[in-house]
């Protein structure tokens, strides 16, 4: 099928119109397409967009609509960084509705009733940031929104200077946040938390339809989702930098990408966010924000779910499946098996020891990946050794208690670690050249997130070690 062919539904607007708000998108000036994920596309049981991208375009921008299709913002509230906002909403999203399972939204395409002081806008840097992230954690395996393509054009947009606009068609199978629910339970409007946790269930968690105790079933599902996700990126080393509950997504994905970092070297205080003076959201604090952001959640469902028990379900569910999910896939990191008694000594160890050793914390794995007992290998990308060579001691030690050969583990080992990860500096090299009108390094990233683990030999400029002065920067989150 080709995209031109896509037929969608508008399943959200059958919802009472309190929950959005219909609106056209604005078209940018001279808009020119960047880069079209084709993986994404087979979300959408499209193939190959290399025929159709004129109408893609088109599409994005607003000039031409898909069959079914009816352009909308949705309404949500949001706690950021602690504070309760009653009224946020897709200020610069657009949803153009839903097929095979998959909500297709604009972000970027222009001013929607919930736009309040902003211009509906987003600036190619940022959306290329969107865009490639997204398409990297998924291939990292990590449940998150998708990107489809990124346009870009000549409309002038205001930020600390002058920028030019660009739009990302973002796929998701929900864009329910848990501000969602906070709007309504802020508004008092009770019946409408049902509707949406109907609605909810109904996209999402549809197994748990008709069953007993639902919306407490749904609670649950959402924390162990969340709880999943959050494991995941520590074990990557992601750095969201704007865990707002209107960031969070009701199935626990990961959504709206904002100033994100990967950790270049190991540093679990630190924090990505420029504008986060406090660290609210810094690395390490992030499984216990997602805890507090279940809570909001709990309380905005409260009218429908006892909150005593949701915050029961809360307490159980969240620390046994973040644990179980960061663990494992810490040990797998780690190539360790068969589990030892002192295996979650030697992994605490090992955080301790990379946090003394000042070293890239992706690198490190990639190299462990590798390791055969030359440990040089790997001390000598650690700025301080020691630490580190006491650790790979105990390390030579308790692979000797593994079953597996060296060559079973390794194999297993570059599944898991990285060779290709977007960090900051190399996706400000994509920007700097796109401002040139130059995508071709958008195109190579977008080559190494979709198949982070695997060697490509024609793209090894992409791995070259970040350079000092942006070793984990802050950003702005101006985007
Ligand atoms: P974010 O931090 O990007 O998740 O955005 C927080 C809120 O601000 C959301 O409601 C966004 O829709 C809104 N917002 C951010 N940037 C803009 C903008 N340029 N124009 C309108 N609304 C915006
Ligand atoms: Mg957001």
């Amino acid at each position: 099928m080709k995209f031109t062919d896509l037929k969608l539904t508008t399943p959200y607007l059958s919802l009472s119109p309190i929950f959005y708000d219909k609106v056209a998108v604005t078209p940018l000036h001279k808009p020119f397409l960047i880069s079209v994920s084709q993986d994404a596309g087979k979300l959408l049981g499209i193939g190959t967009t290399d025929s159709d991208v004129a109408h893609l375009l088109k599409v994005i921008n607003g000039e031409e609509k898909l069959a079914g299709s009816e352009s909308f913002a949705m309404c949500y509230a949001g706690h950021q960084f602690g504070y309760f906002v009653p009224r946020l909403g897709d200020g610069r999203a657009i949803n153009l509705g839903k097929v095979n399972g998959q909500n297709l939204q604009l972000k970027g395409a222009g001013l929607t009733l919930y736009s309040r002081q902003g211009d509906g806008r987003a600036v190619l840097r940022s959306s290329i940031r969107e865009y490639l992230m997204s398409e990297a954690m998924h291939g990292l395996g990590i449940p998150t929104s998708r990107a489809l393509a990124l346009i870009g054009s000549d409309t002038d947009v205001a930020r600390e200077r002058w920028e030019k606009g660009a739009i990302v068609l973002r796929l998701s199978p929900t864009w329910v946040r848990f501000g969602t629910f906070e709007y309504f339970y802020a508004k008092d409007e009770y019946d409408k938390l049902q509707e949406l946790a109907d609605y909810v269930i109904a996209e999402s968690f549809s197994y748990l339809q008709n069953q007993e105790n639902r919306y407490l079933k749904m609670y649950e599902q959402s924390v162990k989702n969340t709880a999943t996700t959050i494991a995941m990126w520590q074990s990557v080393g992601f750095n969201h930098g704007v865990m707002n509950t209107d960031n969070m997504s009701i199935d626990g994905r990961t959504i709206d990408y904002g100033p994100f970092a990967f950790l270049d070297i190991y540093d679990k205080d630190y924090v990505c966010n420029h504008t986060d003076r406090e660290g609210r959201y810094s690395f390490k604090n992030q499984p216990g924000i997602a805890y507090w952001n279940l809570q909001q959640l709990a309380k905005a469902l409260s009218p429908i779910v006892n909150y005593d028990t949701a915050l029961a379900v809360l307490d159980e569910v969240f620390g046994t499946t973040y644990e179980k999910v960061y663990t494992d896939s810490m040990y797998a990191k780690m190539g360790l098996e068969n589990a030892q008694e002192n295996d979650r000594e030697l992994f605490q160890w090992m955080l301790g020891a990379l946090q003394s050793a000042t070293i890239d914390y992706t690198l490190f794995f990639r190299k462990l990946s590798r390791y055969k007992g030359n440990q040089k290998e790997i001390l000598d990308i650690a700025v301080y050794q020691t630490p580190l060579q006491e650790w790979l001691d105990a390390y030579d030690k308790r692979l000797e208690k593994e079953q597996s050969t060296q060559q079973e583990r390794q194999k297993k080992m570059l599944h898991v670690n990285p060779k290709y990860i977007l960090k900051n500096y190399i996706l400000q090299e994509a920007i700097e050249k796109a401002y040139k009108h130059d995508f071709s390094m958008v195109q190579d990233l977008l080559t190494v997130a979709l198949r982070p683990f695997e060697e490509h030999p024609e793209l090894e400029y992409l791995t070259k070690p970040t350079p000092m002065e942006y070793k984990n920067i802050k950003l702005s989150c101006s985007s």
